[in-house]
């Protein structure tokens, strides 16, 4: 439970850690609950009918989300991304996108407003997510064949609708537009090359193609190093087919690492989290869908902000004093311990989830 600081720091947009690094990334996540079944992260013997997701009033409002966007905008944050949960299954979703988007960073720029979605939804809600304000999105795809993503998303859910959901997010002009493919090594890395032609061949720059490493985030999907694919490996054999050269990252903290393909067919990136950890610049909060603040993706507590809102009724000062003084302490870098083999286990509580905190 954080605490009201007794001196309360105001914020100056130049908010670090106790590592130096700034807060520039705040990911927001709308809901808990998912229309996919993915096995590395709700996998369906666990998140079964008897399932308890979050009950409506636990969640944030959206005025207590924009509330606290405010803030965090206000110590450095430029760009929000909602996620999930399936971020589209929130109802009203545009009415916070529009709050959101009328945010102004200190130097009143706009903010960079995102959304990561599994697309089933996007084809009908894309045009007014974009009207509201939406800038870009990111569509997660795991496979081109129907019969894998079928299997992946385990709800037996179609690709051509996610490809339908990919077009109408284009053509609302959301764009350039990501897709990212979480790679299980024997589950879906056969479908590295039929996913690169298809966008490359289709899309070319406005779609760009990010492969992740399957992570050990959660304690519920048992997941295994054998199944991760080395992104060394996955551009080893990509580059075999159509030649890659490395690009320069386009911002500090950026998690994908860029590659173009020599022929001008685009570009691709790859997300190594377990092969190569990134912790270093790592810029990136997270909120609950409850109002948690979480400072790792591999987290296993959060800094419960609803206390402060709803509880302890904060106004806006101590608010901005109480994220400060929780950054400022933050030193997490699981996936470098973990890299060298020292990473706390956390004495056999359990990580966050992933669908309870979004990617
Ligand atoms: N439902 C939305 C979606 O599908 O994008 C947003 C939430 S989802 C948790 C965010 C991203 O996390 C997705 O791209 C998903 O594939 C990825 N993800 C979930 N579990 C993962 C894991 N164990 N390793 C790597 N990526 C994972």
């Amino acid at each position: 439970m954080p605490a009201i600081p007794d001196t309360l720091r105001p914020a100056n947009g130049q908010l670090t850690d106790a590592l130096g690094r700034p807060l520039r990334d705040l990911r927001i996540s709308v809901t808990d609950r998912c229309n996919f079944r993915c096995g590395y992260c709700m996998p369906k013997e666990v998140f079964d009918r008897d399932y308890a997701f979050l009950p409506q009033t636990s969640l944030l409002s959206f005025e207590e989300i924009t509330r606290l966007a405010r803030i965090f905008v206000d110590h450095g944050v430029q760009k929000i991304r909602l996620t999930g949960g399936e971020p589209l299954l929130r109802r009203h979703l545009d009415v916070l996108v529009a709050m959101l988007a009328g945010l102004r960073t200190p130097a009143d720029r706009p903010l960079d407003l995102t959304l990561t979605t599994n697309g089933s939804l996007l084809a009908r809600k894309a045009q007014t997510l974009h009207d509201a304000g939406l800038r870009r999105v990111t569509v997660s795809l795991d496979a081109l064949d129907d019969a894998i993503f079928r299997r992946m998303n385990d709800v037996d859910f179609p690709v051509a609708d996610v490809l339908a959901g990919i077009d109408a997010a284009l053509a609302a002009g959301l764009a350039p537009l990501k897709v990212n493919m979480v790679v299980k090594r024997g589950t879906n890395d056969g479908e590295i090359l039929p996913m690169a032609r298809h966008f490359r061949d289709h899309y070319g720059s406005r779609v760009v193609l990010r492969f992740i490493e399957y992570m050990d985030v959660g304690s519920t999907n048992g997941w295994r190093m054998d199944h991760v694919l080395p992104s060394a490996e996955l551009i080893e054999r990509l580059g075999s087919i159509y030649p890659l050269e490395p690009l320069d990252a386009q911002a500090p903290g950026e998690t994908a690492q860029r590659w173009r393909y020599l022929d001008g067919g685009g570009e691709i990136g790859v997300i190594s989290s377990v092969t190569q950890a990134f912790c270093r610049d790592c810029n990136r909060a997270r909120l609950s869908t409850e109002g948690r603040l979480y400072l790792c993706l591999f987290a296993h507590h959060g800094h419960d902000l609803r206390h402060l809102l709803r509880e302890a009724q904060a106004n806006d000062a101590e608010l901005t004093g109480a994220v400060a003084d929780i950054w400022a302490g933050r030193a997490d870098r699981y996936s470098e311990l973990r890299e060298r083999g020292i990473a706390q286990s956390g004495s056999g509580e359990r990580k966050v989830e992933m669908h309870y905190i979004g990617g």
